[in-house]
């Protein structure tokens, strides 16, 4: 089968990214958030994504003005139900994800192919719940999806070898490459990052270090290119603090709990880059640390 049409469920910053390299790759898109704000504001991203492209030249104008044109925004779930593909990249919370599914069932074509790009939900059983568990997959994009490489391909217990070779032939189109991963709590890219950033939370819970210093030290003496709470902020702390609690749920293991630090930032709506504030503040000309 070969995917044309896309739907994409979540506007947010993986929606607006997944958006933009499906529509660069000749796909035809469509974008749905319950949120008119957040659907303005990825198009005007993606706008301004291209537009960065076009001058760094990795892209043409008439191929900028050709992908714009092929992105659609709603606020209608039902208007996704005839897409080739549906990609679900909402809030992540297990129940958002269920609504969102059910919401679909109604419209569904038969020959469309569901996914999520959830970083830690099991897909066997978001799948359960649909009506068609072997056209589901987990299709996971790394944030910020025009730059990275990787896609996580997590197949459910019921995904057929029929879906998975659409999408890892989708990947392909796309440029990316694929990984494989078992579909056991957040596969394999945040089994291993996110207990990382929450142990730089507890480093700077426990007073070991403070915010620079806990960056600098990683990026320093580890190679990385972000520090670890300098990536908790881009990716968000409510994500990560969500994915530490499918880890401890899902492996019933002491090690995964989340650090009370990192709670405490989410309650305050400190959630990184994207609420302005995290354990970095945002609102001025540079970065300052919180902490
Ligand atoms: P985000 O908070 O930036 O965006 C989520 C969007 O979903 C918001 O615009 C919100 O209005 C919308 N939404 C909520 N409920 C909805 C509904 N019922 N219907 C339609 N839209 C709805 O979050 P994000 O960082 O883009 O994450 C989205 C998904 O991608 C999550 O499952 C997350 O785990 C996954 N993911 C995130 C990252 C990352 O680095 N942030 C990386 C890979 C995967």
């Amino acid at each position: 089968m070969t995917i044309q049409t896309v739907g994409i469920i979540g506007a947010g910053q993986m929606g607006n990214g997944i958006a933009h390299v499906f529509a660069a790759s000749g796909h035809d898109v469509l974008l749905n958030d319950i949120s008119e704000e957040a659907l303005r504001a990825a198009v005007a991203r993606i706008e301004k994504n291209t537009a960065r492209q076009v001058a760094k030249g990795q892209l043409d104008e008439a191929a900028r003005a050709a992908a714009l044109s092929r992105i659609r925004a709603t606020t209608e779930l039902g208007e996704l139900g005839g897409q080739d593909l549906v990609i679900e990249a909402a809030t992540e919370r297990e129940t958002v994800k269920d609504r969102i599914f059910s919401g679909l069932a109604p419209s569904l074509a038969p020959h469309t192919i569901l996914t999520s790009n959830t970083s830690s939900i099991s897909i066997t059983r978001l799948a359960s719940r649909t009506d068609r568990p072997e056209k589901f997959m987990g299709f996971h994009f790394m944030n910020p999806v025009p730059l990275m490489q990787l896609v996580e391909l997590i197949r459910g217990i019921a995904t057929s070898d029929e879906t998975y070779r659409t999408l890892a032939a989708v990947v392909a189109k796309l440029g990316k490459t694929a990984a494989s991963a078992e579909d056991y709590p957040a596969f394999i890219v945040n089994r291993i990052l996110i207990p990382m950033i929450n142990e730089a939370c507890y480093t700077l819970y426990e007073g070991v270090g403070n915010v620079a210093s806990i960056d600098n030290a990683m990026k320093l003496g580890a190679n990385h290119p972000m520090g670890p709470l300098e990536l908790g902020d881009f990716i968000g702390l409510d994500t990560c603090l969500a994915i530490m609690n499918v880890l401890h749920d899902g492996l019933a293991d002491t090690k995964y709990r989340p650090c009370p630090l990192l709670v405490k930032y989410v309650e305050a709506g400190w959630l990184g880059r994207k609420s302005g504030r995290g354990f970095y503040d945002y609102r001025g000309e540079t970065p300052v640390p919180t902490r």
